[in-house]
């Protein structure tokens, strides 16, 4: 395919379509959407940018970073319990490379056709690579899982797995030497996350509180932990890790191991707290999505988060990612 000639072109050929969804009465085309919710729901809405050179690396698969630019948005929504709808798509492209766009296209359509999200607008300008996605979900009225709602004699619990996307920072800068295999598995967590949108339904009602682990988990459990006023304790050992982690925990890198668990950002897994009179529902829920819950510990009253490896409670904890630390 040639190059698109015009902003107008690109937009036609690459985004918009008519949408599927009647609740979409405007689409791509007219100066905004207009968009129907479902009666007896409210709306969820959550944006989130990817700026290249610092959410992805400079040259990163279009069609994997299509990907990500929703599924970071999706993991937000998942947070919250909600059913993603709509979204809407900003970039700055430095270029028109219409092999490049169509592959960020297929990546990011493929993934809106899996939870029926409709691209319903956007905008597009010529600068340095970034990708902006607003998402929009529903909720069925006061469902939605907060942060504030966590409460002492909860557990709290973690999806999947943690720190193989902050393990293959760590290898693709040079930090650490991790086999073929070892880095492809880690490079495609990091770089084509799965959003846990069914899990965030289904813990609408179950979860206390809950939130996407982006910038790492003692970061983002210590938000839920300040919303709700209370405190944690959790386990390394009960960290739910992948196979090449679990070796390094045991090994002389016992260190980085810790921090891609601790502060690993990027992993895009929900942590969420629940009363114990869930445990077996829970057990059920990890069965029927084939997604590992991993109960990593308990609230309790006392403020702070702490965190025990074996006998030993961490004096310093790795420090979560945060842009603009000092
Ligand atoms: P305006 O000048 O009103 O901002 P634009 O010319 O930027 O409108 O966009 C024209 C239409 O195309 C609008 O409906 C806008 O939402 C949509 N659009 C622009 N860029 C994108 C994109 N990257 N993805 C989806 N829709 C887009
Ligand atoms: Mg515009």
């Amino acid at each position: 395919m040639t190059k698109p000639r015009s902003e107008f072109e690109l937009i036609e050929r690459h985004f918009a379509r008519p949408p599927r969804d009647p609740a979409v009465r405007v689409g791509v085309g007219d100066d905004a959407a207009v968009l129907a919710p479902t009666p007896g729901t409210e709306l969820v809405v959550s944006v989130d940018m990817l700026v290249e050179g610092r959410h992805f690396f400079a040259g990163t698969d279009p069609q994997r970073l299509g990907h990500k630019t929703l599924a970071v948005n999706l993991s937000d929504l998942a947070a919250m319990g909600a059913t993603p709808r709509f979204a809407l798509l900003a970039g700055a492209l430095p270029d028109s490379d219409d092999a490049w766009l169509t592959a960020f296209r297929a990546g990011f359509r493929a993934l809106a056709e899996r939870y029926a999200v409709e691209l319903v607008g956007g905008d597009t300008t010529r600068g340095p690579r970034n990708l902006c996605v607003t998402i929009i979900g529903e909720v069925p009225t006061g469902t939605a899982i907060l942060r504030r709602g966590a409460q002492p004699g909860d557990d709290v619990y973690v999806s999947g797995t943690l720190g193989d996307a902050a393990l293959a920072v760590a290898a693709l800068s040079g930090e650490v030497v991790l086999s073929n295999g070892d880095l492809a598995h880690a490079q495609r967590r990091l770089e084509s996350p799965e959003p846990r949108i069914e899990l965030g339904e289904r813990l609408r009602g179950i979860a206390s509180a809950a939130l996407d682990v982006s910038d790492g988990l003692t970061g983002d459990l210590g938000h839920i932990l300040e919303c709700s006023r209370v405190g944690a304790t959790i386990e390394v050992r009960a960290l739910p890790r992948s196979a090449t982690l679990d070796a390094m925990l045991e090994g002389r890198t016992h260190d980085i191991a810790l921090r891609c668990l601790l502060a690993g950002g990027d992993d895009y897994e929900l942590c969420f707290t629940a009363p114990q009179r869930h445990r077996i529902a829970l057990a059920g829920l990890a069965q029927a999505l084939a997604l590992p819950l991993g109960r990593i510990g308990a609230i309790d009253a006392i403020p702070g988060l702490r965190v025990r490896d074996g006998n030993e409670l961490l004096s310093a904890l790795p420090r979560a990612f945060d842009h603009f630390a000092e």
